[in-house]
């Protein structure tokens, strides 16, 4: 299962995002601590996206996190109050091409999905159907990730980012259940993300806050987010709340 984290705060480096802490997102695409459903290791690629001058922007690679050179010697030159990375185990029989790395980008909104749909696509067929023709033409990659990300963007056009995120796990937990949803949404000033069977953890320090699969170091202030759970950040606060509560406020 893939590894995500999210940092909102005071300006930092993309590349150092990536790498910081000794148990890095780098470090946990070859050394997770935490895979459930069959993974050893994130090795099907990686994706960074962070906001410059109100839009966002991205560098997604296919080749394991460790042999791309960018990441020490490009990455750490941009820098950014917001950063959404992902390292990418594929579900056996999903493409390992660039296409299908997290985050998926469209104008102010990045995301990724960490965890698989059962019976992915036939469990998901009605809901899909649903999808304007031509959006599903946008769909970046035959996956599970880019289906719930193209499914989302059109929830996210008339819901607020909590409402869309609980209504869709509903509707794929309805048809799908047992799937692994842990969802990272950011906009460069906010940041969502449930724990749908998989694990989470969030800290927050004097100015920032971090949402991460894993916490990057061994600092005791990492809050662990129970199952079920939709976080809401900012720079400066995160909120906690029940899921299934989320679509009914
Ligand atoms: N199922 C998704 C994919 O293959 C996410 C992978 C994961 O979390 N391991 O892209």
């Amino acid at each position: 299962m893939c590894r995500h984290l999210g940092y909102l705060g005071p300006r930092a480096s993309v590349g150092g995002v990536l790498t910081g802490g000794e148990h890095s997102l780098r470090v946990q695409s070859y050394a997770p601590n935490d895979m459930r459903g069959g993974g050893t290791v994130n090795a099907d690629g990686f994706g960074v996206a962070w906001w410059q001058d109100g839009s966002v922007r991205s560098y997604r690679n296919p080749m394991p996190i460790w042999t791309d050179p960018a990441v020490d010697d490009v990455l750490p030159q941009l820098d950014s109050t917001s950063v959404i990375a992902a390292v990418r185990s594929a579900t056996v029989g999903m493409p390992v091409e660039r296409s299908a790395c997290a985050p998926f980008t469209d104008g102010r909104w990045a995301f990724s999905h960490n965890g698989v749909v059962r019976g992915w696509p036939h469990s998901l067929t009605d809901l899909w159907s649903e999808v304007p023709p031509v959006d599903a033409l946008t769909l970046p990659a035959p996956t599970d990730a880019a289906a719930i990300w193209i499914m989302l963007r059109q929830l996210l056009a008339t819901l607020d980012p909590p409402v869309a995120l609980a209504t869709l796990v509903r509707r794929i937990e309805a048809r799908a259940p047992g799937s692994r949803l842990n969802f990272l949404l950011g906009d460069g000033e906010n940041m969502y993300a449930t724990a749908v069977h998989h694990a989470l953890s969030v800290r927050r320090s004097e100015d920032a806050v971090t949402i991460a699969s894993e916490p990057t170091d061994e600092a005791s202030d990492w809050t662990h987010i129970d199952d079920r759970s939709l976080v809401v950040a900012t720079a400066s606060e995160f909120t906690v709340s029940r899921l299934d509560e989320e679509e009914h406020k």
